[in-house]
């Protein structure tokens, strides 16, 4: 069966790119038949009538279902970007396909220059094979180590993907990280699964990694839903997080789900509360990786890296983890840089008060959290923030539009 989501008119595949109103043409994703091993699965992405890219999953044995749901996943917030018609060449499950309208209303409300886009796709109902579990994904970081520590009797399976942070599959950040996924696991009793993509390679130049890393993570759920029945995506703030615009979000990322492979959106629980658990589980706070500036495993200098090093001092935590170890906590650090990082450090600053710790630090939150009041009124009342998500999206519209030709100029498909 054909359906489409959304009405095909003038308005919603007519885009304005600078001055001119032009065209945009579809993005077509589809699964690459060239791939036999089923641990791997290639998706191509493309242009309109022009440019194809591939982009390769890889599994560390578990078999990646090729489902149009994961299709579905991975091109539906680009296509909302770019102002593109999806075309989806597998079926979807009816029931996902039905989300759309939800996930693009939810998109459009926080982007004012993006519209629905129309949707081409079959639809297919699903079936799985019996015993499936539940999953978490893991990245080393304080939000996912929470979920791992607070559901660790009801999982089965670590999901853990090399490639969707900036740096590259065979990086010692990559390594570590793999590495840490498989010890954790084993300390646990859990089943690891890798995977290892370069998503971003094609993804960065579609859409921004903060809109779409949800999409992402759900996309890869698919691709094991013959194994998992539900997992977990762990919130990457406290209640707080509904009221900002976010690629994972309490609102989004149980819509890219369905009832046969769901996805719960896990913890929304304020980030020092979080750090606290870790505290019963030294096994995940001796693994903590929290930076993406350092190869070594720790700047000590970026926000993140700020806050963990505050954090170990506030609960006087003695045996540091060796990534840590080296670097000292500095005040002249604390950036808060939106409203999620004023909530992460404001319940920091709740827990030094209750330990009657770190003056120093509870007085330099406070002053770090009224300028950026200060700041925040300021850009929105200058727009400064949809101002610069319009520049970025107009760029990448310009982009698509180049790649998107044919042999003779042609947009079309
Ligand atoms: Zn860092």
């Amino acid at each position: 069966m054909s359906r489409a989501v959304g009405k095909k008119t003038d308005s919603n595949i007519r885009q304005n790119v600078g001055d001119h109103r032009v065209k945009i043409p579809p993005l077509t994703v589809s699964f690459s038949d060239e791939v036999a091993d089923p641990s791997q699965a290639v998706v191509s992405f493309k242009f309109g009538n022009g440019q194809r890219k591939n982009v390769r999953f890889s599994s560390n044995g578990t078999p990646l279902r090729r489902s149009g749901d994961a299709l579905f996943c991975l091109g539906l917030l680009p296509a909302v970007e770019l102002g593109a018609e999806l075309i989806v060449k597998s079926a979807v499950d009816p029931q996902l396909l039905a989300n759309a309208e939800k996930i693009q209303k939810l998109i459009c409300s926080w982007n004012p220059n993006s519209r629905p886009v129309a949707i081409q796709a079959d639809t297919e109902s699903r079936s799985y094979p019996s015993g499936r579990c539940r999953g978490v994904f893991y990245s080393g970081g304080i939000d996912s180590s929470y979920s791992l520590a607070t559901e660790i009797d009801r999982l089965e399976k670590i999901v853990t993907i090399i490639g969707a942070n900036s740096s590259r599959p065979d990086s010692p950040s990559s390594e570590r990280l793999r590495q840490t996924a498989i010890g954790v696991s084993q300390r646990f009793g859990l089943d690891p699964i890798i995977i290892e993509t370069d998503i971003r390679d094609v993804s960065d130049r579609l859409i921004g990694w903060v809109e779409y890393h949800g999409a992402l993570l759900s996309a890869v759920r698919h691709l094991l839903s013959d194994e998992i029945e539900e997992q977990l995506i762990a919130a990457s703030g406290d209640e707080n997080s509904y009221l900002r615009p976010w690629g994972s979000h309490p609102l989004l990322d149980p819509l890219f789900g369905t009832s046969g492979a769901k996805i719960l959106h896990h913890g929304l629980v304020a980030r020092a509360a979080k750090f606290e658990r870790l505290l019963d589980a030294p096994v995940l706070l001796q693994h903590l990786q929290v930076c993406d500036r350092s190869e070594a495993g720790s700047c000590g200098r970026c926000d993140k890296c700020t806050f963990v090093l505050f954090a170990l001092d506030v609960f006087q935590v003695r045996d540091v983890p060796s990534v840590f170890a080296g670097h000292r906590p500095d005040r002249r650090r604390i950036n808060i840089s939106g409203p999620s990082s004023e909530s992460d450090w404001l319940s920091l600053r709740d827990a030094a008060l209750q330990r009657n710790r770190r003056a120093d630090l509870v007085e330099a939150i406070e002053k770090a959290a009224s300028k950026h009041q200060i700041n925040w009124a300021w850009k929105h009342a200058l727009h400064i923030y949809t101002l610069h998500k319009a520049y970025k999206q107009f760029k990448r519209r310009r982009r698509y539009l180049a790649d998107s030709r044919g042999p003779e100029g042609q947009t079309g498909p």
